[in-house]
């Protein structure tokens, strides 16, 4: 089996009075798309944000360890420092820098200008859409190209584990198509991924395996096929 990129353990988040995450489990090993699904409010958003250190006003407990070391889950680092990154929902591009100048912060902590070069080549091969429009102010964008050129941005940090969250919020069902398109080649080519979706059926048909979030509490988990399969999965998270 392949190693563990990101092993969570017993984590709980608290809002003040509000529970939040209550004591969850969780793994992803290397070369791996896991899909955390679960309605609105469950508690997936907050998972992320543990993981990556933005809970500063939080009560965080239980242990988050990300390759060889324990991340403290209210303490903020340095996400690329880590190669770790992070798609927020919303995305947050640079409206204002061209597709190509967001492509280039996403390698700001790099200096091997040629292999930067390359890498853009790269993407830009992944993404066409992005290609066709280098020039053009990312504000200017549609709302799936701009999550397209977040992921891109991310992935030009070389990161070890890619968190999304909610890609597929607010697009067309076109748009959102193609966004899991470019999630299966991204995850095609090796890198690691979690991801965070409400829409479970798209999530679990590209992710290896699956955990479902309900209120806090991760209620199953497993292969993500057989999820797809499972009569309760089915009936609370696919409308059937
Ligand atoms: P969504 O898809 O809506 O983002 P989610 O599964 O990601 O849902 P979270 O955003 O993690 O869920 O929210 C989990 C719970 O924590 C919800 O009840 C939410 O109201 C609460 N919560 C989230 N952020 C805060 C905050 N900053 N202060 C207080 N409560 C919060």
């Amino acid at each position: 089996m392949s190693k563990a990129v990101l092993k969570v353990a017993g984590l709980s988040v608290a809002y003040g009075g509000i529970k939040a995450v209550k004591g969850i489990d969780l793994e992803v090993r290397e070369g791996e798309l896991i899909a955390l699904i679960g309605a609105n409010g469950a508690g997936k958003t907050t998972t992320l944000k543990a993981i990556t250190g933005t809970l500063p006003q939080c009560k965080v407990e239980g242990s988050i360890h990300y390759l060889d070391e324990t991340l403290k889950g209210s303490k903020s680092f340095h996400l690329v420092e880590k190669k770790l990154a992070m798609v927020p929902e919303g995305r947050g591009v640079f409206t204002r820098m061209s597709i190509r100048e967001n492509l280039m912060m996403g390698a700001y902590t790099r200096t091997d200008k040629a292999a930067i070069e390359d890498d853009i080549a790269h993407w830009f091969d992944v993404f066409p859409r992005l290609k066709e429009r280098a020039a053009q102010m990312a504000g200017t964008l549609s709302g799936g190209e701009q999550q397209m050129l977040a992921m891109a941005r991310a992935l030009m940090s070389h990161p070890r584990l890619l968190l999304l969250d909610e890609p597929s919020m607010g697009l067309s069902p076109i748009m959102v198509e193609k966004i899991f398109e470019v999630i299966r080649t991204v995850s095609a080519q090796g890198i690691t991924i979690l991801l965070v979706e409400q829409n479970a059926r798209l999530a679990l048909q590209a992710a290896d395996r699956g955990y479902v979030m309900d209120s806090g509490l991760i209620t199953m988990s497993g292969n993500a096929a057989d999820m797809l399969d499972d009569a309760r999965v089915r009936a609370a998270y696919l409308g059937e």
